[in-house]
């Protein structure tokens, strides 16, 4: 890419991500925020606009609001204030999740909740599934627009290969590439739905700093936000917190192992662990279990064993913020505060300073914009 091209791009992306973490700001506001100056705020602020993707927000510029209006009347440009813009098609996003499938055309601004256009349920093959993709993607077909899949288990996102799916199993033989990019077209981003949701975290909250995600669904992953960046190894799996043993726990995991901490705390080992003590059979008769009385043992060794295992995390990464997503977000407060207890005990950091752990709705669909967005502007 030549250098100017290059450069040019980079001014756009800092505009779109100031513009994303303020929600909506004038052009002074930018030029003060980026450090350029008011004509190239200007003129690259003209560009975006004509692509559509910034556009004039509703919201009125303030009197007294950092001299704004003054500016732009100075510079010929209405007083008004400049967001993502929130209509245009932009984005193709799919979740290939255990149980379903889901689609949504989204605009560049990040979504605050996800929601979907198309859902159906994930087959029981890959051309069951690629059927349905197509009848569904079929009024978006000539739009040019970029598209981000979310896919569960290890997954190389550069190929899209998945090496361990095991509640899809035909994910594992199949060139999603090749399949995928004959219904979407070449503008094809594959992400593994943990890093996803972290990623999403960040856009929602941009302010957030470094954290460790965790999530708990029908497996349990992690994530780690590290210097605004996602933290990646050096092979394509990374965070896989769900998968580290507990001693003493013989449950038979999805991965081939026995012991997996994602056979305790996801929410089918929950409900499990639940079964076996006669207390409940589903998610919300677990809930409501839960719900004021006091913990039950296996749920204090449960969540002790998830501490450790967070903790550890922490300890090697150098984290103090912990981002508990899905069912986490649903357990009673009294549970998550025993969570919290338990990881401070390990942590490090908590001898001497603050470890803090949080439950957050998921994000998805802010991760995938943020993703898609990234691709645009800097790749
Ligand atoms: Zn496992």
């Amino acid at each position: 890419m030549a250098t100017s091209t290059y450069l040019r791009r980079m001014h756009q992306r800092r505009i779109i991500e100031t513009v994303a973490r303020c929600g909506s700001v004038s052009r002074s506001d930018l030029a003060r925020a980026t450090g350029m100056s008011q004509p190239t705020v200007s003129r690259i602020v003209d560009q975006l606009r004509s692509e559509h993707i910034l556009a004039e927000s509703p919201d009125e510029i303030q009197p007294g609001d950092n001299g704004s209006a003054k500016t732009a009347a100075i510079l010929g440009r209405p007083s008004t204030r400049l967001e993502l813009d929130r209509t245009r098609p932009r984005f193709g996003v799919v979740q290939l999740g255990v149980r379903h499938t889901r689609m949504a055309i989204l605009p560049v601004a990040v979504p605050f909740e996800d929601r979907w256009d198309h859902e159906f349920q994930t087959p029981a093959s890959v051309d069951a599934w690629l059927g349905q993709l197509t009848k569904a993607w079929k009024p978006h077909r000539n739009k040019r627009l970029h598209t981000v899949v979310s896919l569960p288990g290890v997954v190389d996102e550069d190929t899209g290969k998945v090496y361990l799916s095991p509640n899809v199993r035909w994910l594992e033989k199949t060139d999603l590439r090749d399949a995928l990019s004959d219904i979407f077209g070449a503008e094809l981003l594959f992400k593994q739905e943990i890093r996803l949701l972290a990623l999403g975290h960040l856009a929602a909250e941009p302010e957030s700093g470094d954290f460790l995600l965790v999530d708990s669904g029908s497996g349990v992953g992690g994530a780690a936000m590290i210097g605004g960046d996602l933290f990646s190894g050096s092979v394509p799996l990374a965070g896989e917190i769900g998968h580290d043993a507990v001693p003493g726990n013989e449950r038979r995991c999805g991965c081939g192992a026995v012991g997996c901490l994602e056979t305790l705390i996801s929410r089918p080992g929950l409900i499990a662990s639940a079964a076996e003590h006669a207390e409940a059979k589903t998610w919300p008769a677990l809930i409501e279990f839960l719900t004021g009385r006091p913990m039950p043992r296996w749920m204090k060794l449960t969540l002790g064993s998830a501490a450790v295992d967070i903790a550890g995390a922490l300890n090697v990464l150098g984290l103090r913020q912990v981002v508990l997503t899905g069912a986490f977000h649903e357990l009673p407060p009294a549970c998550i505060d025993y969570l919290s207890n338990c990881v401070r005990e390990h942590a490090m950091w908590a001898r001497f300073g603050e470890i803090t752990l949080r439950t957050a709705p998921r994000r998805r669909q802010a991760g995938m914009v943020s993703v898609a967005l990234d691709r645009m502007f800097i790749d």
